[in-house]
């Protein structure tokens, strides 16, 4: 792809956005975006090629991608201790599925950035009440008052400082890092705790002697000095404020994270948010719905990936576990056919979400792992890669999803429900999943 020109580079904003927040005043929409404008982008062009560099890797089956974190941050949630919760359970699920895959696991935070949703209604109802949906702290406010819920583009500059002060303690985090085999301490400690302890206990001893053999001869594969941030690229004004030229090459790149994904309701190939990461030189994803046609799949490619450029494009598939056996297959062969090296990553959350007799949003952890199971089998089937794992999670002992090593049941899930949003894995069941997600790798 040549650089772009100005104009062609604002062509997205002639088209719709789904999704858009009602702005109340535009005139102080564009008082704030033109503040983003003439701050600093939080990431750098050179960072986003190296993850490019990583994921082409992924797109080869020579590395697994790790994606995960809340599915909504917020701003009164920020906290050192959450980030580092966080990061620390990718780096021991990465430690897990490194030594399963025998290739290195690139770790994405699904952090620094991903304040804003994508709804299904607009509106919510209570008690006969009805009022604008919650859109994310970038946008709204959860409490259920008219005040609240007012879209305040002010938002968006409080989602830039806590996006930035969040990258701040990742990358502190990434230098004082981590020695894989205190990780492994860790793994063992959960392990001996976990109920299912005994059946991860075997995997656990051979990534200790694996990790002993290594050492022996000095390294291994497992990467810690490195994280990357990544979230939904929904509002595209606070997006095209962040996006800078490169002056080394004349790219135009997303400042606001490494890299950006489109979420199943924006992803329109003539919408605007395609047009918009058209543009960018970030690496990119989609994710990919069980809606989604083999001829949507491979007009987001000719839009989004023009070059078959590896490492540049990422399908998230989130079809849910009883359909993704059925419904994966065609699209893997189309796009397999066309030629394209697209990283294949499983989302097994968003297709498998339901309602608690309480009322909460919850998801079942053997939902979850059959999904990722269907999605292994595909790829095994087809001879395609299962190129990572996309997975809603916090470091926290929360207690949203049901199932799991403490087998947590419905009437657990008032004791501590924190998600705006959707629920979440608690540590210990992002740690099941690891140890489960990793007898799927075949030797
Ligand atoms: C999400 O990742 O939180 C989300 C809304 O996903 P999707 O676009 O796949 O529904
Ligand atoms: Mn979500």
């Amino acid at each position: 792809m040549l650089p772009l020109t100005g104009e062609a580079a604002a062509h997205w904003r002639t088209l719709v956005a789904h999704q858009r927040p009602e702005w109340p005043s535009l005139a102080e929409l564009g008082e704030v975006t033109d503040h983003l404008a003439a701050s600093l982008p939080l990431v750098t062009p050179q960072e986003c090629d190296t993850l490019t560099a990583r994921l082409a890797q992924a797109a080869e089956g020579e590395a697994f991608l790790l994606q995960g974190g809340d599915c909504a941050e917020r701003f009164d949630r920020l906290s050192t201790r959450a980030i580092h919760g966080k990061l620390r359970l990718l780096q021991q699920m990465a430690l897990i599925l490194t030594h399963a895959s025998a290739a290195p696991v690139v770790t994405v935070g699904r952090m620094a950035g991903q304040y804003a949703k994508p709804r299904s209604r607009p509106t919510e109802t209570v008690d006969g009440r009805t009022l604008p949906v919650y859109r994310g702290d970038a946008v709204n406010g959860t409490g259920f008052s008219q005040a609240e819920r007012r879209p305040d583009p002010v938002r968006l500059l409080r989602m830039y400082d806590a996006s930035r002060h969040t990258l701040d303690v990742m990358r502190a985090f990434a230098r004082g890092s981590t020695d894989p085999r205190q990780l492994h301490e860790e793994n063992q400690d959960f392990v001996a705790r976990s109920p299912a302890g005994e059946r991860y206990g075997e995997l656990a001893s051979r990534i200790g002697r694996a990790l002993s053999s290594q050492e022996a001869r000095g390294g291994g594969p497992l990467r810690t000095t490195e994280v990357f941030a990544s979230h939904e690229g929904l509002l595209l004004d606070y997006e095209a404020a962040l996006t800078r030229e490169d002056p080394r090459s004349g790219r135009r790149y997303a400042g606001s994270g490494h890299m950006l994904w489109i979420g199943d309701r924006t992803r329109q190939p003539d919408g605007a948010h395609v047009a918009y990461f058209a543009t960018i030189d970030n690496p990119i994803a989609v994710k990919l719905g069980p809606a989604t046609t083999p001829a949507q799949a491979l007009a987001l490619i000719d839009r989004l990936d023009p070059d078959r450029r590896p490492g540049r494009l990422t399908f998230i598939v989130r079809m849910g576990a009883h359909r993704v056996r059925y419904l994966l297959p065609e699209l893997v062969e189309k796009v397999t056919a066309s030629g394209a090296p697209v990283v294949w990553v499983c989302d097994p959350m968003h297709g498998n979400t339901f309602e608690a007799p309480s009322g909460h949003k919850t998801r079942r952890f053997d939902d979850i792992l059959a999904e990722v199971a269907g999605f292994f089998e595909v790829h095994k089937a087809l001879g395609t890669h299962p190129g990572g794992l996309h997975v809603e999670l916090t470091g926290e002992d929360v207690t949203e999803c049901v199932g799991g090593g403490a087998d947590l049941g419905f009437d657990d899930l008032p004791r501590r429900y924190e998600s705006a949003c959707d629920p979440r894995l608690n540590e210990g069941q992002a740690l099941d999943l690891a140890f489960q997600v990793a007898e799927m790798f075949t030797p």
